[in-house]
């Protein structure tokens, strides 16, 4: 059987080691310019470097998105950029402009993905980027698991790539200009302020500042505001059909997004290429433990219906677990030394989880604040603390506490 990538989002060099450890396969990450993400920390020219560096060490690829649709400032002073990733030896780039990829062509010979942003939603057109020379294409996510097929089908000799998890947008795939005009933030140049999951009200012109409920429903209104995509329940479909790369959105979203979501499609990837493949309820009670905006199929199973809307009027994203700690450094005599990301607490509860599947509970004991050797209580954000525990815990393991 082939091998199946799991393609993970990293904004940074702490997510992509963290997507890594807990079992992507390739991540895909952005430079200081030229992707669709501008506001998600993002990689300098040396950080490019050490990230593709650190990805080869460990037999994995790193992808950089250069997918905005650019002007005419901004695509007269890529070629240095694209020279820049050829030199540094990054696995591909993701493209989703025909002037950039002529520039990638004429100043590269880098691997060309073309991106979800180019829409391609049938077989010609998939057909047509192999004929110009694409290696892989990123299907729009406004195709079902029946069109992929018939793509897969017709077009056997190109990569295929698609969407697994994360954010939908009510515009086809970004496509958008509503951050344009409401918070004069383009979308198509990385910094969507997602107005679409914004809540909305009616207004009379003669009444300024009369505001009336926009009730669709008696849960609501919904008018943009998509549920998250999850593939976990029909993973094996997808599976089936022979796709080369899934791929996970979210590059602005934390480090437990994006290794507790790896960690399950993992998990059931390997289920299936080992040939046991079963449905697992844990796995979709994992992904809600994360950042969510509840799950919908989006367009896979059908086109998308009341359902898929996200009917919280407060639009806002939910998790029943939040990652308070990360294992950061394994000392003698069972001390570890942890990162805190949310206030903890001696005593407390918790969840450790590891790279392998299962969480397992964990009470916090006496933690040392690692600057000045004093006991301390509570453990506030950014503290590092020492503790000393008989749990055998691993670098990068997190500690999570339920909501
Ligand atoms: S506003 Fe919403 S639909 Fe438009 S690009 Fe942003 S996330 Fe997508």
């Amino acid at each position: 059987m082939k091998k199946i990538e799991l393609l993970a989002p990293a904004g940074n060099m702490e997510k992509l080691e963290m997507v890594f450890h807990y079992g992507a396969d390739a991540a895909y990450i952005g430079g200081k310019s030229f992707n669709l993400r501008a506001l998600s920390g993002n990689f300098d020219d040396e950080d490019l470097k050490k990230a593709v560096d650190y990805a080869h060490v460990q037999g994995k690829k790193v992808y950089i998105t250069l997918n905005i649709i650019p002007h005419n400032s901004e695509i007269d002073i890529m070629a240095d950029y694209i020279k820049y990733l050829s030199s540094i030896n990054v696995d591909g780039v993701i493209v989703a402009d025909l002037g950039v990829f002529e520039l990638v062509k004429e100043n590269s010979n880098l691997n060309i993905s073309i991106s979800t942003q180019a829409s391609n939603t049938n077989w010609r057109s998939v057909a047509f980027w192999k004929r110009l020379g694409a290696k892989r294409v990123v299907l729009a996510r406004e195709v079902s698991l029946n069109d992929i097929k018939t793509i897969r089908e017709k077009v056997p000799d190109v990569e295929l790539e698609m969407f697994i998890h994360g954010a939908m947008c009510i515009s086809i795939s970004g496509r958008c200009l509503m951050s344009n005009y409401m918070a004069s933030r383009d979308a198509n140049r990385g910094a969507c302020a997602h107005p679409c999951r914004w809540n909305y009200s009616l207004m009379e012109e003669k009444r300024p500042g009369e505001y009336f409920p926009v009730f669709e429903d008696d849960r609501g209104t919904y008018i943009f505001n998509s549920k998250d995509l999850c593939s976990i329940e029909f993973i094996d479909q997808i599976l089936d059909i022979g796709i080369d790369s899934l791929k996970i959105e979210g590059r602005m979203k934390g480090i437990y997004y994006g290794a507790n979501v790896v960690k399950v499609y993992r998990n059931a990837i390997d289920s299936y290429t080992n040939g046991n493949y079963k449905f697992d309820p844990n796995w979709i009670e994992e992904l809600k433990g994360t950042s969510n905006r509840s799950f919908t199929s989006g367009f896979y199973l059908g086109l998308p219906n009341e359902n898929s809307q996200n009917y919280n009027t407060n639009s806002s994203y939910s998790q029943t677990h939040q990652l308070v700690a990360k294992v950061i450094e394994k000392l003698e005599d069972n001390t570890y030394i942890l990162e805190v990301r949310n206030r903890l607490t001696t005593g407390e509860e918790l969840e450790v989880i590891t790279q392998t599947y299962a969480p397992y509970q964990f009470i916090m004991p006496e933690m040392i604040n690692n600057e000045n050797d004093e006991l301390i209580k509570i453990a506030h954000p950014n503290t590092i603390i020492k503790i000393k525990t008989d749990n055998n815990l691993k670098v990068y393991d997190m500690i999570r506490k339920k909501l």
